[in-house]
């Protein structure tokens, strides 16, 4: 089993109702075990108009390669009815593979650690909710990021999420 990290994000929609159902998808899959979720946070999109976003960081546990648990992700995706109209467009739900293991992966279809992952306040916060020791390979400690996204108004929704399979 390998230990990774998996960004959700929404923009579209009911945000809370897309992010719980993603994660009951997710701990639903097969190879796949949810080990924590971190808070939801509320924060403005970035490089785009659009509504606010809701954001969390899910920790697992997993039997998947690399992109085979890209393929899952893009899998859940779809079944929430994403498109990809143009670059950061917004969308109903987003899932990235923020880390695994502590391996650096530069294919075409996947970068990891995720290439904006140290640059966003959504992502920095919620994964130093569940790892504050975590390092990231190539980028150093987690922690020493936080300052660096301060700025980015976010909000931490008191009310945890509760994956619930949809329909
Ligand atoms: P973004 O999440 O950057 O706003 P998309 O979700 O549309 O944009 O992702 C575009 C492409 O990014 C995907 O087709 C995928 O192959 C690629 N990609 C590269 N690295 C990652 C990663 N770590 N997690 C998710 N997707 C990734
Ligand atoms: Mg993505």
């Amino acid at each position: 089993m390998s230990q990774a990290y998996v960004a959700l994000g929404a923009n579209l929609g009911d945000l809370r109702q897309t992010l719980e159902s993603a994660l009951a998808d997710l701990m639903a899959w097969p190879g796949i075990r949810v080990t924590r979720v971190s808070s939801a946070w509320h924060s403005a999109p970035v490089g785009c108009e659009g509504p606010d976003y809701l954001n969390a960081v899910a920790a697992i546990n997993t039997s998947l390669a690399p992109l085979a648990l890209l393929d899952a992700l893009q899998a859940i995706e779809q079944r929430h009815g994403r498109e990809r109209p143009f670059v950061n467009a917004p969308r109903t739900l987003d899932l990235d593979l923020l880390l695994y293991e502590q391996q650096q992966i530069h294919s075409e279809r996947l970068t990891v650690p995720h290439p904006r992952l140290h640059q966003r306040a959504f992502v920095v916060l919620p994964l130093l909710e569940l790892a504050p020791e975590l390092h990231l390979p190539g980028l150093g400690p987690l922690r020493e990021h936080e300052a660096a996204v301060r700025d980015q108004s976010l909000t931490r929704e008191p009310q945890a999420l509760v994956p619930v399979l949809a329909g």
